[in-house]
């Protein structure tokens, strides 16, 4: 295009004020006001302007035909972007239970109800009904924790790495900390032990090596400046082979006799034996308890299936210290997160793990798993000429929980999609008006069935059926242009 003709269609770009007039600016500029459609407009004509100069250069396509059209176009599909909440429901069919990417927990109907109430009324949060008084906002939850940990006292912060953050506060600032080399770990790159070591005041003092630590070692690195003994649950991966560590009871009993505390960040923290969840060797949270560690810390919203918290049980004594250090009021839990966590407490207590998402997920057996891949494949076939088979996969417990030990899951694979492979498919779903996140192997996109929701094998559905015919039009009208 030669540069006079470029002149000329830029003079054609429609100023602001046309733009608001347009008839169909009105319904938008109803819903979001005016100024925020000015802004949506203002940066698709920006991006008009810098597109038609660009192509002046290099020759990047300037839209053809009626440019009030077009703008017509791209301005609504921006402004109905820029309505879309930025925080928005996925799909999740990686078969990852515990994704922290993808928001960790769901919650269970029960604590979404007691959510609601709490988030909508006044509540007894930090008052003392009994007596008339102020409260603790603590108290709420702390029988319960206790009942379910068989511990004397409990406490709950923010998350995991505050409930850390506060125990070496108020445990092990100034003092020296022993760990493990093989327990030093890293969690989805933000947590780790030796920076919050440092952060808190604490020195570390490092024993073992990566793979053997043995009961002398840490014999040895005791002084007169040790607070504590930590063990740290290495979540996300495992080392295999020629390893040791000594036993829990061999640690308590190490510390006590030399005045120590024993502390464990046990991760995900299991609140029922890791049988009950298809989990083999894996330490609940009441037998770290019974073989001696003195305080426990762990996340609310991994294996547990609660709200994102951090959860300390252990003696009366250390979590009393806890509770009168500063730093706490920095780690407090909103009233809303508490209802949740009391309510996925209670449905402990009354063992109802199949009303708790994450937990009923990790517990669903292959034959279920089996029987939902096979209908969302005849489901798929009706509707779109991929190949489409129900195939075993391998789901994973997530959140940096047991990365070891995979779940046997079901899945479905699409291959031969006309609108690509599973790379292209992966990258389309993700762009869908409810995003859709998919695994592969080789080439097939793979439907993990175990972390579907209500509704969401009908979405993927209507999705891939979608992208057939949307890669059926492109084709066409590939063939008219030749
Ligand atoms: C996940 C994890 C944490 C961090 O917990 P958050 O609740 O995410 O703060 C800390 N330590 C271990 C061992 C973990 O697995």
């Amino acid at each position: 295009m030669v540069v006079e003709d470029i002149r000329k269609r830029m003079r054609a770009i429609p100023g602001m004020d046309i733009l608001l007039a347009q008839e169909w600016a009105a319904p938008w500029i109803e819903k979001l006001g005016r100024e925020a459609v000015k802004r949506v407009f203002n940066a698709e004509l920006t991006g008009l302007r810098r597109q038609m100069l660009a192509a002046e250069g290099d020759g990047a396509p300037i839209p053809a035909g009626d440019i009030l059209e077009h703008m017509k176009e791209v301005c609504l599909s921006a402004l109905a972007r820029a309505e879309r909440p930025n925080l928005r429901r996925v799909i999740n069919a990686t078969g990852v239970v515990i994704h922290t990417n993808l928001g960790r927990s769901l919650i269970a109907e029960e604590a979404l109800a007691a959510m609601t109430r709490t988030a909508r009324g006044y509540s007894n949060l930090e008052y003392d009904l009994e007596n008339g008084a102020r409260g603790q906002r603590n108290t709420l939850i702390e029988e319960l924790l206790c009942t379910q940990t068989g511990a004397e006292a409990a406490l709950v912060v923010n998350n995991n790495a505050g409930a850390v953050l506060l125990c070496l506060f108020a445990l092990a600032s100034g003092s020296e900390v022993v760990v493990s080399r093989g327990e030093l770990v890293e969690i989805g790159g933000s947590f780790r032990v030796p920076d919050i070591m440092t952060f808190s005041g604490a020195k570390l003092v490092e024993v073992g090596t990566t793979n053997r630590t043995h009961l002398e070692d840490y014999a040895r690195a005791i002084t007169e400046n040790t607070a504590l003994l930590l063990k740290v649950h290495p979540s996300n991966f495992r080392i295999e082979g020629f390893t040791t560590a000594p036993e829990r009871e061999e640690l308590a009993k190490l510390a006590h006799e030399r005045g120590l505390l024993f502390m464990e960040d046990a991760g995900s923290g299991l609140l029922v034996e890791g049988e009950s969840l298809g989990l083999q060797g894996e330490t609940s949270v009441r037998a770290c308890l019974e073989q001696g560690v003195d305080v426990v810390t762990f996340s609310g919203d991994k294996m547990l299936g609660g709200p994102q918290i951090g959860a300390i049980v252990g003696r009366r004594a250390v979590v009393g210290r806890l509770r009168k250090h500063p730093i706490l009021r920095t780690l407090r839990v909103d009233k809303i997160t508490l209802a949740a966590f009391e309510a996925t407490l209670r449905l402990y207590s009354r063992g109802d793990l199949d009303n708790i998402p994450t937990t009923a997920m990790l517990r669903l057996p292959p034959e279920t798993l089996r029987k939902r891949a096979e209908a969302l494949a005849e489901k798929l076939r009706a509707r779109v000429s991929a190949k489409v088979e129900a195939i075993p996969v391998e789901d994973a417990v997530g959140g940096g929980s047991y990365p070891e030990r995979p779940l046997s899951g079901w899945g479905v694979s699409v291959s031969g999609h006309p609108a690509g492979g599973a790379g292209r498919l992966q990258t389309l779903l993700r762009g869908q008006e409810l995003p859709a996140l998919c695994g592969a192997r080789e080439d097939a996109l793979v439907l993990h069935v175990r972390t579907l929701q209500p509704g969401d094998a009908e979405a993927l559905v209507e999705a891939l059926s979608r992208l057939e015919e949307g890669a059926g039009k492109e084709a066409a009208a590939h063939g008219a242009e030749r």
